[in-house]
């Protein structure tokens, strides 16, 4: 079996809603996620699957819905007036957790040969939440 990576990286702001302290105000981040696959075939160029592809589906996806975004919560009153300004509605609180969980689902099936095993969200460099399928 082997296993492959992908990074990307972002800016993006959020808020936490109902939240005690001060990440209920919007606030921005150096975003950087790494997804992960599986596959236990080679191509006949000898790879699980082209960096390439990969590249060019997740970053493009990310560049156009989550970077220099404000990502939301569906339940965020923000919504309202902020129709104008690019922004991303997601379930949930905008967490490292709720958008690894997001890129998992959303990226799942987007591939052919290889298997999802896992996104990581870096919020920052320091801190990160993994969404896995184990
Ligand atoms: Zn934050």
């Amino acid at each position: 079996m082997y296993q492959v990576t992908k990074e990307v990286e972002w800016s993006a702001a959020h808020r936490l809603l109902n939240y005690k302290g001060k990440c209920a105000n919007i606030h921005g981040h150096s975003y950087r996620a790494i997804f992960t696959f599986e596959g236990n075939t080679l191509d006949e160029n000898g790879m699980v699957i082209d960096f390439t592809i990969l590249k060019e589906k997740i970053q493009k996806w990310i560049d156009e819905n989550w970077d220099h975004a404000l990502i939301l919560s569906h339940e965020d009153p923000l919504l309202n007036i902020t129709k104008t300004n690019k922004h991303f509605i997601i379930n949930g609180n905008p967490t490292a957790e709720n958008m690894a969980e997001f890129l998992f689902y959303y990226f799942r099936t987007e591939f052919t040969r290889i298997s999802l095993i896992s996104v990581g969200v870096f919020e920052g460099s320091k801190s990160s939440a993994i969404y896995t399928s184990k």
